[in-house]
Formats: C-alpha cells, structure tokens, sequence
C-alpha cells in the first residue's frame, strides 16, 4: 500500500481585494478553495491547469511560504502550520523547491559552487571543505563539471542554470521536491533533458515530487498521478493513463485539445470551447460558462470531487456519462 506524504484537507487560501479608490466593497479571491490531495511517498504527483489556477499558491502553501486561510496539510502525519521553530528548519531541509526561471531565481554576484552549498550554510551544516565536497558531488550528479564551478550564473546557459537550481535544492537531501514549472522557460530539446535529469535524480535519491505545470505533455512524460486544477479547486485527480485515454472533466478534455497536434480534428474541437471563467460567488460548477455539456444542475448545485473508481476521482455531475 502506498504511503501518505502529504495530507492536505480542506485548504482555503483567500485574499480580499479592493474594489478601488472610491468603492468600499471587498472582493474575496479564492486561490485554493477547499482542496484535499494526498501525496504518495516515491511518486511524481503532477498538477495541472490554466495559469492563475492556484497550483503555485498550493506550492507556496505546502512548503509554508505561505499560511492557509483555513484547512491544514499534514507531512508525515505532523501538521506543518503547528511546526515550532526547530521543526520548520527540518522541515524545510526536507522540502525543497525548483523555480520556473532559472534567470531570475540565481544570485548573479555568485559562482554557481556558492549558489549551490548556500543552503548547507543556511541549515548550518558541515564545515566549509565538506560544504563544497557536497556541493561539487551534487554538481556532478547534475552534470555541471568541477571547471564550471567559479563560473557565474550569466557564464551558463537556460538549461545549465536550471541544473544549478536543482543542485541547490538537492544538495540538502531532501525527501520531497516541488518543481514549480521547472521547463517551461526552456527550449524543448533542453525540457526533454532537463526532465530526464529529473527522472534519474528522483530514482537516485529516492525522491517524491510534485511536478506543477501548464503543460500536459511535460506531465504526461513525468507523471505517476494526475491532479487538475480549475479556479482554485481540483478537478480529477488519476491515473497517468486514465487522464490521457479516459478523461472525465470536460475542463481536462479542453486542456488535452489545446495540446499542439497535426490532427486537423482536433484543433476543430479546441476552437468549440467557449466562454470565460465566472465570477467567484455564483452558484453551481466553477466551469459551467465554458462547459459545453451544461445541465440544468450545473448552474445549481456545485459538483464535489467524488470517487469515480480506485484510483479516480472527478468534480463534475455528469462523469462517466459524456
Ligand atoms: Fe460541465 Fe456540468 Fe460537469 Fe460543470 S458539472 S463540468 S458544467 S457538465
């Protein structure tokens, strides 16, 4: 049986937006609405959706950058948001975090050994040799040569600075990893590398991710399990396979077309979705304005997200039947 990493029951992350100058009124955004989602020990998670969704708000949450609204998320059956000093060091040794932009994620007055062993510094660990042994080791790992180290983050390219972020999140030994868009500033041919860096260094470290992007091809190449998210909520969580060949939301159905493709078909089908998200307090389904399977029910009743089989769950009335 697989083993819960994470537990995240009932997380709502809200902010109270102004209306403006000269309005009094206070609108409330959800940017994780009441979510539960488990993370498996060992498994690559990915979550996906439209951006502005929430899932680098549920990342900022999970690595507690940020504080919930209400609801919690356990790590190894221990509430993070109950944590004391001590314990959110180690939990934060154990939980590290690659950036989408390796441009603007490394210190330019840095050499990328000094970028790299910052964080053994931080967490006050070994002394100055066996920081660097450390750092350099990781380096090699992610394919950076000991000739690379003094070398500042301008002197790399895209890909090679992305290789520094995550040696520098690794080099603390952590046992969970979320990628926040990790290749979605690279070109393509350098994706395709940088996620097959990912895939050894997950199998050589005995790691866990969550892999967060807009891209369902990235997720599809990395993934175990499937998490959609739509206006702060998930959607269907399944199966690599199950969300590729048997998709149950119509939201992942859209998703899925807007994938690149030369099948004249399917762009046909991408150019059939209308409408535009709705405003955060009306009634029933979060998608109903661009949902072309509408019901009466949909602009009443909110889908939850329900059971569809073992390993499938769906928020949507009418799953299993479109
Ligand atoms: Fe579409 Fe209704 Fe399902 Fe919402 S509940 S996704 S509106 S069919």
């Amino acid at each position: 049986m697989l083993k819960t990493f994470i537990e995240i029951r009932e997380l709502t992350k809200n902010y109270t937006l102004s209306s403006g100058l000269f309005n009094p009124q206070k609108r409330i955004i959800y940017a994780v609405n009441n979510i539960d989602l488990q993370v498996f020990k060992g498994e690559t998670l990915g979550l996906v959706g439209e951006s502005g969704c929430g899932k680098s708000t549920l990342a900022r949450l999970i690595t507690r950058l940020e504080k919930p609204s209400s609801g919690y998320i356990t790590f190894k059956d221990e509430n993070i948001f109950s944590y004391d000093k001590e314990e959110l060091k180690a939990y934060r040794r154990n939980v590290q975090i690659i950036f989408q932009d390796p441009y603007s994620s490394l210190n330019p007055r840095k050499s990328a050994l000094s970028i790299i062993k910052e964080p053994l510094t931080i967490h006050r660990m070994g002394d100055k040799k066996t920081r660097s042994e450390a750092a350099l080791g990781i380096m090699a790992k992610v394919g950076l040569s000991k000739e690379q180290a003094n070398r500042y983050s301008h002197e790399f390219s895209g890909g090679q600075r992305q290789r520094i972020g995550i040696a520098r999140a690794l080099v603390l030994n952590p046992e969970l990893v979320i990628a926040d868009e990790p290749v979605s500033s690279l070109d393509v041919s350098i994706q395709a590398q940088i996620l097959n860096l990912l895939k050894d260094l997950k199998d050589d470290y005995n790691l866990t991710y969550l892999f967060i992007s807009h891209d369902l091809n990235v997720i599809r190449y990395i993934s175990d399990r499937v998490a959609v998210m739509y206006l702060g909520k998930i959607v269907e969580l399944a199966l690599n396979s199950d969300i590729y060949n048997r998709p149950l939301h119509p939201y992942t159905r859209m998703l899925l077309s807007a994938v690149p493709s030369c099948d004249p078909q399917k762009k046909k089908r991408m150019m059939n979705i209308k409408g535009e998200a709705r405003a955060e307090n009306e009634e029933g389904c979060a998608f109903q304005t661009r949902c072309s399977y509408k019901t009466e029910i949909c602009a009443k009743i909110e889908p939850q997200l329900e059971k569809f089989d073992e390993q499938s769950f769906c928020a949507c009335h009418l799953a299993g039947s479109i």
